[in-house]
C-alpha cells in the first residue's frame, strides 16, 4: 500500500545509517528483501523528484518532502520564486500533495483584489501570515501572497501575477502570527 511504502522507506533509510554505523561486517546481513525496498525508495525518489520538476501533485507527499529539495520544485516552462518553493516543499511536509497549479491563478486571470477592499466582499478572507519578506501564506489554506507594496514589480513577473495579493505586517496588513 502507498503508506506502507513509504513508512518501509523511512525504516530502509534508518536502517541504512544504523548499518553505516554498525560497519562493514553487519552489511552482510543485507538480505534481498532489504535490497528490494532500497529499490522501492529510490523509484519513490525519482518519482517524486519528476513529479516535483513538473510542477505536478505528489502521491506520496511526504516522501516528496524527504527526498526533493525547494529548489527542485518548479513548472514546465520554468522556475518558481524561492519563497513559494519553500511553502510548497513545507505543505508536502504536512503530508499534502498539491502540485504547482493550486498556488497559481490561470495566467489571463488578474489576482484578486487584496482582502478589506470593496470587491473582496464575497471572498473568503484568507489567514495571512508573513512568510518571506514580501511573502505571506494563509494559515487555512496554504495559498501564498505577496505583498504588492513590498513587490511592486509584481505585473511584470509572470509568476507573481497569478499570486493573491495582501499588505504584509510592516506595511499595515493584518496579518496574524504564523
Ligand atoms: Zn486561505
Ligand atoms: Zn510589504
Amino acid at each position: 500500500m502507498a503508506i506502507d511504502r513509504a513508512e518501509r522507506c523511512r525504516q530502509w533509510n534508518a536502517d541504512q545509517q544504523h548499518q553505516r554505523r554498525a560497519g562493514q561486517s553487519r552489511a552482510k546481513q543485507f538480505t534481498s528483501a532489504s535490497q528490494a525496498a532500497a529499490g522501492a525508495c529510490s523509484w519513490l525518489a525519482f518519482m517524486a523528484r519528476f513529479r516535483a520538476a513538473t510542477g505536478s501533485p505528489q502521491h506520496f507527499p511526504h516522501a516528496a518532502a524527504r527526498y526533493v529539495p525547494p529548489e527542485q520544485i518548479r513548472t514546465l516552462t520554468g522556475t518558481l520564486p524561492a519563497p513559494l518553493q519553500q511553502i510548497i516543499h513545507t505543505v508536502w511536509s504536512h503530508g499534502v500533495g498539491w502540485g504547482v497549479d493550486h498556488w497559481l491563478l490561470p495566467p489571463d486571470m488578474p489576482p484578486a483584489p487584496p482582502d478589506g477592499s470593496l470587491f473582496a466582499a464575497d471572498q473568503e478572507p484568507h489567514e495571512w501570515s508573513d512568510f518571506a519578506p514580501g511573502w505571506l501564506v494563509c494559515q487555512t489554506c496554504w495559498l501564498a501572497g505577496i505583498c504588492p507594496t513590498c513587490q511592486p514589480d509584481w505585473w511584470e513577473d509572470a509568476i507573481l501575477a497569478r499570486l493573491p495579493q495582501s499588505l504584509c505586517g510592516a506595511h499595515g496588513g493584518r496579518v496574524i502570527d504564523g
